[in-house]
């Protein structure tokens, strides 16, 4: 029943804000300074409809092809009132080469971002949707590090920071994309505090190189308060808002 999601929806999107407002106010900071990103892989568009009939703007996805068509069935809904260009889907999962044409075709943001080949991929993507009108605007893009090194989660080793420094001036500086800073999730096993320690050093490292102030999109549904203290801007929340992902995407 849609009458019985939205309540649900309304009542865990309200526990979330005031979760994320004590967790800004208990680490000193002020408020609106970071930014909820409701991530709805999984959950179908009707969800990120209710979601913003009550006031969220901003979504999460990790598949291109899951979210493309997600993206097309809440702009038909919206059609014609004006509310769909308020929406900003970012794309939070991993991104193949191939894919990065299509991505930047639909894609306010991208926060896994970790190689040149994929930035320069995603640069022409966004140029090209640019010119031809499908986008209105840069594409921000977040560089993704590996607090591990596994190179099978992606990112960009932070052990190696010539490597880092290489992967963010490439961000900086290709056509079509805006550096927004950098991204990263604690390794399985690992302590949130102390990834995400390492996490806001590595910022501020970078910072001293570029002119924009740098985000941070860190925190989940189970790590949100810790990547708050240690200088989160954007949390990205699936599970504490949607309820447990289903096993099959829509
Ligand atoms: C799925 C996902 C999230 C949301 O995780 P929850 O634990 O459900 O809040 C955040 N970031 C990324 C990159 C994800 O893939």
């Amino acid at each position: 029943m849609t009458e019985d999601r939205e309540a649900e929806l309304r009542a865990s999107l309200e526990a979330l804000r005031s979760r994320l407002d004590d967790a800004v106010r208990a680490a000193g900071r002020a408020d609106g300074d970071v930014e909820l990103l409701p991530v709805t892989k999984f959950f179908p568009a009707s969800d990120v409809i209710l979601l913003r009939g009550m006031g969220c703007e901003a979504f999460g996805e990790s598949r291109e092809q899951e979210a493309s068509r997600k993206a097309v069935e809440v702009a038909e809904h919206f059609a014609g009132d004006g509310t769909t260009a308020a929406i900003r889907w970012h794309m939070i999962g991993r991104i193949q080469r191939n894919k990065a044409k299509a991505v930047a075709s639909w894609a306010y943001a991208a926060h896994s971002v970790d190689g040149i080949a994929l930035i320069r991929a995603l640069g022409r993507g966004a140029t090209e949707a640019l010119a031809d009108g499908r986008r209105a605007e840069p594409m921000f893009v977040y560089v993704q590090l590996s607090l591990d090194g596994d190179p099978d989660r992606g990112g960009v080793d932070i052990g190696d920071p010539a490597l880092v420094d290489e992967v963010c001036a490439a961000a900086n500086s290709t056509e079509g994309l805006r550096f927004a800073g950098l991204m990263a999730i604690p390794p399985l096993g690992a302590a949130a505090e102390e990834s995400f320690v390492r996490l806001a050093a590595e910022r501020e490292r970078v910072q001293a190189d570029h002119q924009q102030r740098l985000g941070l999109s860190a925190g989940m549904s189970g790590d949100l308060e810790t990547a708050v203290r240690h200088g989160s801007t954007c949390v990205r929340v699936g599970t504490a808002l949607m309820g447990q992902r289903p096993l099959t995407s829509p």
